[in-house]
Protein backbone atom coordinates (compact mmCIF):
# COMPACT_ATOMS: atom_id res chain seq x y z
CA UNK A 1 0.00 0.00 0.00
CA UNK A 2 1.48 3.46 -0.76
CA UNK A 3 -0.04 6.67 0.82
CA UNK A 4 0.25 10.56 0.61
CA UNK A 5 0.62 12.60 3.94
CA UNK A 6 -0.34 16.11 2.83
CA UNK A 7 -0.65 19.21 5.26
CA UNK A 8 0.41 22.21 6.11
CA UNK A 9 3.48 22.81 7.93
CA UNK A 10 3.12 21.41 11.99
CA UNK A 11 0.09 19.45 10.80
CA UNK A 12 1.93 15.94 11.76
CA UNK A 13 2.74 14.69 9.07
CA UNK A 14 5.89 13.64 10.20
CA UNK A 15 4.73 12.12 13.38
CA UNK A 16 1.74 10.37 12.08
CA UNK A 17 4.28 8.75 9.36
CA UNK A 18 6.40 7.74 12.17
CA UNK A 19 3.55 5.73 13.77
CA UNK A 20 2.46 4.05 10.58
CA UNK A 21 6.36 2.83 10.54
CA UNK A 22 6.14 1.29 13.59
CA UNK A 23 2.37 0.12 13.12
CA UNK A 24 2.52 -1.25 10.02
CA UNK A 25 6.54 -1.79 8.96
CA UNK A 26 5.93 0.74 6.19
CA UNK A 27 8.56 2.59 4.81
CA UNK A 28 8.76 6.27 5.31
CA UNK A 29 9.67 8.54 2.54
CA UNK A 30 10.30 12.02 4.02
CA UNK A 31 11.62 14.83 1.32
CA UNK A 32 12.31 17.38 4.77
CA UNK A 33 14.20 14.18 6.34
CA UNK A 34 16.41 13.79 2.86
CA UNK A 35 17.50 17.22 2.85
CA UNK A 36 18.39 17.48 6.25
CA UNK A 37 20.65 14.61 6.27
CA UNK A 38 22.29 16.00 2.69
CA UNK A 39 22.47 19.40 5.25
CA UNK A 40 24.26 17.19 7.90
CA UNK A 41 26.02 15.83 5.24
CA UNK A 42 27.78 19.05 3.52
CA UNK A 43 26.87 17.53 0.13
CA UNK A 44 26.60 20.64 -2.75
CA UNK A 45 22.82 19.65 -2.51
CA UNK A 46 22.65 19.91 0.95
CA UNK A 47 24.45 23.42 0.88
CA UNK A 48 22.16 24.89 -1.64
CA UNK A 49 19.01 23.35 0.06
CA UNK A 50 19.90 24.91 3.17
CA UNK A 51 19.43 28.59 2.30
CA UNK A 52 15.88 27.30 0.52
CA UNK A 53 14.58 25.79 3.66
CA UNK A 54 15.85 28.51 5.71
CA UNK A 55 13.86 31.34 3.32
CA UNK A 56 11.35 28.76 4.07
CA UNK A 57 10.95 28.33 -0.56
CA UNK A 58 11.03 24.75 -2.11
CA UNK A 59 13.88 23.51 -3.49
CA UNK A 60 13.35 22.59 -7.29
CA UNK A 61 11.09 20.00 -9.05
CA UNK A 62 13.92 18.00 -10.94
CA UNK A 63 16.44 18.06 -7.60
CA UNK A 64 12.84 16.10 -5.75
CA UNK A 65 11.60 14.09 -8.09
CA UNK A 66 15.34 12.71 -8.69
CA UNK A 67 15.60 12.46 -4.77
CA UNK A 68 12.13 10.63 -4.89
CA UNK A 69 12.78 8.56 -7.91
CA UNK A 70 16.43 6.83 -6.94
CA UNK A 71 14.59 6.24 -2.97
CA UNK A 72 11.02 4.39 -4.59
CA UNK A 73 13.52 1.96 -6.74
CA UNK A 74 14.91 0.89 -3.19
CA UNK A 75 13.36 -2.82 -2.44
CA UNK A 76 12.32 -1.68 0.89
CA UNK A 77 10.15 1.35 -1.08
CA UNK A 78 8.69 -1.98 -3.18
CA UNK A 79 7.17 -3.15 -0.14
CA UNK A 80 4.53 0.26 0.62
CA UNK A 81 5.83 3.47 1.22
CA UNK A 82 4.30 7.12 2.84
CA UNK A 83 5.07 10.37 1.10
CA UNK A 84 5.42 12.40 3.62
CA UNK A 85 6.23 15.92 2.17
CA UNK A 86 6.50 15.08 -1.45
CA UNK A 87 4.63 15.81 -4.20
CA UNK A 88 4.76 19.75 -3.03
CA UNK A 89 3.42 20.87 -6.27
CA UNK A 90 1.69 19.81 -9.50
CA UNK A 91 4.57 19.06 -11.73
CA UNK A 92 5.97 16.64 -8.71
CA UNK A 93 2.84 14.86 -8.46
CA UNK A 94 2.42 13.98 -12.29
CA UNK A 95 6.32 12.68 -12.33
CA UNK A 96 4.80 10.95 -8.98
CA UNK A 97 2.37 9.03 -11.01
CA UNK A 98 4.35 8.45 -14.10
CA UNK A 99 6.96 6.38 -11.64
CA UNK A 100 4.23 4.61 -10.13
CA UNK A 101 2.54 3.62 -13.46
CA UNK A 102 6.14 2.29 -14.61
CA UNK A 103 6.46 0.18 -11.52
CA UNK A 104 2.45 -1.59 -12.24
CA UNK A 105 1.99 0.54 -8.12
CA UNK A 106 -0.33 3.60 -7.35
CA UNK A 107 -1.17 5.78 -4.52
CA UNK A 108 -4.11 3.96 -2.29
CA UNK A 109 -5.15 6.99 -0.24
CA UNK A 110 -3.86 10.73 -0.01
CA UNK A 111 -5.21 11.91 3.35
CA UNK A 112 -4.98 15.47 4.26
CA UNK A 113 -4.28 16.47 7.59
CA UNK A 114 -6.13 19.75 8.24
CA UNK A 115 -5.06 22.28 11.21
CA UNK A 116 -6.48 25.29 12.37
CA UNK A 117 -3.79 27.61 11.07
CA UNK A 118 -3.39 30.18 13.76
CA UNK A 119 -2.71 27.60 16.37
CA UNK A 120 0.28 26.09 13.67
CA UNK A 121 2.55 29.15 15.39
CA UNK A 122 2.40 27.66 18.36
CA UNK A 123 2.47 23.73 17.50
CA UNK A 124 5.99 24.72 15.64
CA UNK A 125 7.67 26.74 18.06
CA UNK A 126 6.64 23.93 20.94
CA UNK A 127 8.64 21.59 18.29
CA UNK A 128 11.49 23.98 17.81
CA UNK A 129 11.85 24.04 22.14
CA UNK A 130 11.37 20.17 22.38
CA UNK A 131 12.94 18.58 19.02
CA UNK A 132 16.35 17.50 19.81
CA UNK A 133 17.40 18.54 15.81
CA UNK A 134 17.70 21.81 15.92
CA UNK A 135 15.33 23.28 12.79
CA UNK A 136 16.38 26.66 11.27
CA UNK A 137 12.71 26.69 9.60
CA UNK A 138 11.04 26.16 12.89
CA UNK A 139 10.00 29.74 13.99
CA UNK A 140 7.31 32.22 13.06
CA UNK A 141 8.73 34.09 10.60
CA UNK A 142 9.77 31.15 8.51
CA UNK A 143 6.22 29.18 8.87
CA UNK A 144 4.80 32.58 6.99
CA UNK A 145 6.49 31.61 4.33
CA UNK A 146 5.63 28.12 4.42
CA UNK A 147 2.29 28.51 5.06
CA UNK A 148 2.29 30.83 1.75
CA UNK A 149 3.85 28.16 0.16
CA UNK A 150 1.44 25.44 0.73
CA UNK A 151 -1.44 27.36 -0.25
CA UNK A 152 0.35 28.44 -3.47
CA UNK A 153 2.10 25.50 -4.80
CA UNK A 154 0.39 22.11 -2.74
CA UNK A 155 -2.90 23.01 -1.95
CA UNK A 156 -3.65 23.23 -6.04
CA UNK A 157 -2.09 19.49 -5.84
CA UNK A 158 -5.38 18.04 -3.57
CA UNK A 159 -7.73 17.88 -6.73
CA UNK A 160 -5.19 15.87 -8.72
CA UNK A 161 -6.16 13.57 -6.09
CA UNK A 162 -9.86 14.54 -5.70
CA UNK A 163 -10.41 13.55 -9.07
CA UNK A 164 -8.96 9.94 -8.88
CA UNK A 165 -10.98 9.55 -5.94
CA UNK A 166 -8.10 8.93 -3.49
CA UNK A 167 -8.27 11.99 -1.25
CA UNK A 168 -9.55 12.00 2.49
CA UNK A 169 -9.07 14.29 4.97
CA UNK A 170 -8.43 13.97 8.74
CA UNK A 171 -8.57 16.73 11.27
CA UNK A 172 -5.38 17.56 12.32
CA UNK A 173 -6.41 18.90 15.56
CA UNK A 174 -7.31 16.28 17.51
CA UNK A 175 -4.79 14.63 19.60
CA UNK A 176 -2.05 12.27 17.91
CA UNK A 177 -3.77 8.89 18.80
CA UNK A 178 -7.07 10.07 17.75
CA UNK A 179 -5.78 11.25 14.73
CA UNK A 180 -3.57 7.70 14.13
CA UNK A 181 -7.16 5.65 15.10
CA UNK A 182 -8.78 8.19 11.94
CA UNK A 183 -6.05 7.33 9.52
CA UNK A 184 -5.96 3.88 10.65
CA UNK A 185 -9.45 3.81 9.48
CA UNK A 186 -9.41 4.90 6.45
CA UNK A 187 -6.21 2.82 5.53
CA UNK A 188 -8.32 -0.34 6.41
CA UNK A 189 -11.10 0.61 4.61
P1 LIG B 1 9.43 19.37 5.64
O1 LIG B 1 10.33 18.70 6.59
O2 LIG B 1 8.60 18.42 4.80
O3 LIG B 1 8.59 20.44 6.28
O4 LIG B 1 10.37 20.13 4.58
C1 LIG B 1 11.27 21.14 4.98
C2 LIG B 1 11.68 21.96 3.77
O5 LIG B 1 12.36 21.13 2.82
C3 LIG B 1 10.56 22.61 2.98
O6 LIG B 1 10.13 23.83 3.55
C4 LIG B 1 11.22 22.80 1.62
O7 LIG B 1 12.12 23.90 1.62
C5 LIG B 1 12.05 21.54 1.49
N1 LIG B 1 11.28 20.45 0.84
C6 LIG B 1 10.89 19.29 1.42
N2 LIG B 1 10.21 18.53 0.55
C7 LIG B 1 10.15 19.22 -0.60
C8 LIG B 1 9.56 18.98 -1.87
N3 LIG B 1 8.87 17.86 -2.11
N4 LIG B 1 9.70 19.93 -2.83
C9 LIG B 1 10.40 21.06 -2.59
N5 LIG B 1 10.97 21.37 -1.42
C10 LIG B 1 10.85 20.45 -0.42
Amino acid sequence: MNIILFGPPGAGKGTQAAKLVDDRSMVQLSTGDMLRAEITGGSDLGIRAKKIMEAGKLVSDDIMIKMIEMRMDDDGAKAGVILDGFPRTLKQAEALDRMLTQNNVAIDHAIEITVDENLLFDRIENRAIQSDEVRDDDNAEVLKERLKVYHKNTAPVLPFYRKKGILRQVDGMMTIEQVAEKIDKILDS
